[in-house]
């Protein structure tokens, strides 16, 4: 929601006639409907007006109106009381990355428009890596906030070393088996920080299955690294790093943009 904000301050070019979108955006209904089949901008009028004055709604890859009498009724709903959606659905986004959002996502403008279109529909499991600091968990964030907003699904951000602690004190407890069915459940799961030290092998056992059932049962992840490909089945073996590669892989590169500090 914040990003449509950003989107509707100031002017608003309207849509190319010729651009094709999945969804239109109803103020009614809060979010984006979906077309039976793309469909260009030139064809498309508003469900809730009627009028075909409409912008491209970038976060959401549609087609949304621009009529003041639509607009408004985003104004009114985002008052500051309200809990941005995504806090029901999104669990463990890290304190400092709460803000993240596409828009600000400072990316290439390729990545961010294959990144939006897969947060609508996500399939197989993506690889961020680069160096600590280049935004990786940042966008990754950024993709399970509008997935959440789009989809309305539970997705989960959990950092490699909590999920390290947590399995290992389920282990002790006997419940190793919940944590993994739990996590295979999720609808969209990032897994932060792949690679910061080698895993056991009970753990790496215990990834390979996560990460298996997940593909296999078309559920949708983000691991972020800072290993190559090479380090990576060095560190992690063939078998979990074929796992993890089933889908695309985005390089990271860039300065460090976490905040230094002052000492
Ligand atoms: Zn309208």
């Amino acid at each position: 929601m914040k990003d449509l904000k950003t989107l509707l301050k100031g002017s608003i070019p309207l849509i190319e006639p010729t651009r094709y979108v999945k969804f239109v955006v109803s103020a009614r209904s809060g979010g984006p409907l979906s077309l039976p089949q793309p469909t260009p901008a030139s064809e498309l009028s508003c469900p809730d007006c009627g009028s075909t004055k409409g912008f491209y709604n970038l976060p959401w890859d549609a087609w949304s109106c621009a009529e003041d009498v639509c607009i408004s009724k985003w104004r009114v709903q985002k008052g500051p009381e309200r809990e941005p959606a995504y806090k029901n659905t999104i669990q463990g986004i890290p304190v400092g990355l709460e803000s993240a959002n596409m828009t600000s996502c400072d990316q290439p403008h390729q990545f961010k428009e294959e990144w939006i279109k897969w947060a609508i529909n996500p399939i197989s499991c993506l690889v961020f890596s680069g160096l600590a600091g280049t935004g990786k968990s940042y966008a990754s964030v950024a993709i399970l906030k509008l997935f959440s907003d789009c989809t309305k699904k539970v997705s989960r951000f959990v950092n490699i070393s909590d999920l390290y602690l947590q399995w290992k004190l389920k282990v002790k407890e006997g419940h190793d088996m919940d944590l993994l069915l739990r996590l295979i459940d999720t609808e969209l799961l990032v897994i932060d920080d792949v690679g910061q030290k080698t895993p056991t092998d009970s753990f790496t056992e215990f990834l390979y299955l996560l990460i298996s059932k997940r593909n296999d049962t078309g559920k949708a992840t983000i691991v972020t690294t800072n290993l190559t490909y090479n380090d990576m089945r060095v560190l992690l073996g063939d078998a979990l790093t074929s796992r993890f590669t089933v889908g695309k892989a985005y390089k990271f590169t860039g300065p460090d943009r976490r905040k230094q500090p002052e000492w």
